[in-house]
């Protein structure tokens, strides 16, 4: 098993293979960019074609190597990923290396799955059981066509019939528990979850079968009308979008994709020839969908129910979505309920709707305009009070500055007003994330840390690091530092150089232990990001670790109990001394 990783990973470079995903550039002896898997503007993602890894020093603080990083990109396991590598590389995989439980599991419950979905179906369309849920359907004008292309069943009312079908095949019954289509009862018994129900399959990006959701057909039964799989290894509700498998390259192609709350919203745009298309099923848009999308489009189309709730999901989505700083265009659907209403009482009203979306800001100060209908002061306040809050939060400054301009011609009043009100929301919400009390002393200790991190990456980074150790640690010893594994990295790195004239990276980091491994990868990466230190000298950021050092030294002794008092107050003495040269030096510097 290592020795095909150590294949491909010599097979595969990871700047090249990283550089096929997103954009990366040269940067000293590393390469850096924007991190795919958090929403920055400054580039905190390093790639090292030495060590092969990378690692994102924003938001995800997470790196690894380049299995880790597909696993990441498309959410698959380890041994999904590395199958794929391995196909890439032209590497064979030996059967035994492959006994991922997890995966096996996965791949199992998939198969149970599209069983299952397969047998739904044959209900539907082949038996007499299935003409209730027929009859249905052509109520609501579905043809053939559309029921097969999304894979609709019918889950016969009965406690049994899909435990019975699974029986005969030799399945067990704990799979089926877990694949979330049976239920076990008080008594240990296991029973059909989906009873009664038009069954609509839900896929993943990659058209696998991952779940269920199951509509009843006589709206009268005082049940749920729609119940989904609930959370397996498969699904996650969080991560699910109904129609992904058949919208993804209609997105790529119109590089939009329309949101829409349910099922039938969905599969109706689909006979209009809509296909970029997904159903949010009924919850909030979380930022798990929104970081799947955002694999395929920066633009996102809401074509969510025209009531109140709608109003509320749709303002929710548009706060996540900012964060992924997608393009968040609306649909006015107000002539109906929901899209497939819409397709029912006028389906070429419905196809210039969804052509004429407009950014969601205008269609927000378009409501508050309806709602505050006059022309006096306080109309404006309320419409102002209603828009700015979402205003504040837009994160593209171009965009900002339009709507800035936009509510203020509108309102007929000065730029700087609503630049005043902006600013006082702004403060207010800043202030819901800060503790007064504990800002400084988290943000020192940061501090701290980030540039014991910039200049131990310095050394292992720079082209002679026994050199620059010396120079750095005259003033700044190895006994400053305050993390324990970067002090256990560099008495290693001593012990190396005693035994060793010139240093090889590759062979140092083989002397260490492998859980100060990814510490070290880490510190060999920092100092690409030039984080916090990228205009202090190198010799002030020393004196300042220093510093930090002998202030954490002054109130360890002052909360001592020392035995002995007098040797105590003569450290404290001493190293108040040395504080005040070391900070005479660095006003000096
Ligand atoms: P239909 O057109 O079949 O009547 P709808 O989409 O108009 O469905 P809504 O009540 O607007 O129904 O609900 C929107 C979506 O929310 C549904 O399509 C479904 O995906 C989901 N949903 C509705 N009710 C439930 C429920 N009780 N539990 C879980 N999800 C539900
Ligand atoms: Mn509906």
């Amino acid at each position: 098993m290592n020795n095909t990783i150590e294949e491909i990973k010599n097979k595969l470079d990871i700047v090249t293979f990283i550089n096929s995903f997103i954009p990366i550039k040269k940067f000293g002896r590393n390469y850096k960019g924007l991190c795919p898997f958090h929403q920055e503007r400054t580039p905190s993602f390093v790639v090292s074609p030495e060590r092969q890894i990378w690692h994102c020093f924003g938001a995800c603080q997470e790196g690894g190597d380049l299995i880790r990083f597909l696993m990441k990109w498309e959410n698959i396991t380890f041994i999904e990923a590395l199958r794929e590598l391995a196909d890439k590389a032209g590497v064979k995989l030996t059967k035994v290396s492959f006994e991922d439980k997890l995966w096996k599991k996965k791949e199992r419950m998939i198969g149970i799955n599209l069983l299952a979905s397969e047998f739904f179906e044959f209900v539907l369309h082949k038996t007499q059981i299935g003409e209730k849920a027929r009859d249905y359907l052509k109520k609501r004008s579905l043809e053939t066509k559309f029921i097969k292309k999304f894979q609709l069943g019918y889950a016969p009312l009965s406690w049994d019939s899909l435990l019975k079908f699974f029986k005969k095949k030799k399945y067990e019954e704990s799979e089926l528990l877990d694949s979330g289509l049976l239920v076990k009862s008080v008594r240990g018994g296991l029973y059909d979850r989906f009873r009664g129900r038009l069954m609509f399959p839900i896929k993943n990006a990659r058209s696998n079968i991952i779940g269920f959701s199951g509509r009843i057909l006589d709206e009268n039964v005082k049940e749920a009308k729609y119940i989904n799989t609930p959370e397996t290894l498969l699904y996650h509700k969080r991560e699910s979008l109904f129609g992904i498998n058949l919208a993804k390259e209609a997105v790529k192609k119109e590089n939009n994709i329309f949101l829409v709350e349910g099922e039938f919203d969905v599969i109706s745009p689909h006979k209009l020839g809509i296909e970029n298309i997904v159903a949010i099923k009924g919850s909030a848009l979380t930022r798990e969908q929104l970081m799947l999308l955002k694999k395929f489009t920066n633009k996102i189309t809401l074509a969510f129910d025209s009531d109140t709730a709608g109003e509320e999901a749709m303002k929710k989505g548009v706060e996540e979505a900012e964060n992924f700083e997608f393009d968040v265009n609306i649909v006015n659907l107000d002539f109906a309920k929901d899209p497939d209403e819409a397709i029912h009482r006028d389906p070429i009203k419905f196809k210039k709707a969804m052509e004429n979306s407009v950014p969601f800001y205008d269609f927000l100060i378009e409501i508050a305009q309806n709602k505050n209908p006059k022309n006096d002061p306080y109309s404006k306040k309320h419409i102002a009070e209603e828009v700015i809050v979402f205003i504040e939060k837009i994160k593209n400054p171009i965009v900002q500055s339009h709507y800035i301009k936009k509510i203020a011609a509108i309102l007929d009043v000065s730029e700087a007003s609503i630049q005043v009100l902006m600013s006082k929301l702004k403060r207010k919400r800043l202030q819901r994330f800060t503790l007064p009390s504990q800002k400084k002393t988290v943000t020192e200790m940061m501090r701290e840390i980030i540039i014991q991190k910039y200049l131990l990456s310095l050394i292992f980074q720079s082209q002679d690091p026994y050199r620059l150790a010396e120079e750095i640690f005259k003033t700044f010893t190895i006994e400053d530092l305050s993390v324990p594994a970067f002090k256990k990295i560099c008495n290693l790195f001593l012990k190396y150089k005693e035994k060793q004239e010139r240093f090889y990276l590759n062979r140092f980091i083989e002397t260490l232990p492998s859980e100060l491994k990814s510490v070290f990868d880490e510190l060999f990466l920092f100092a690409s990001t030039e984080i916090e230190a990228k205009n202090e000298k190198i010799e002030k950021l020393i004196y300042e670790a220093k510093r930090f050092s002998l202030k954490r030294r002054i109130s360890q002794l002052l909360s001592s109990e020392s035995s002995d008092d007098n040797e105590m107050k003569e450290s404290l003495r001493r190293t108040n001394q040395e504080l005040t040269l070391v900070e005479k030096k660095i006003i000096a510097l």
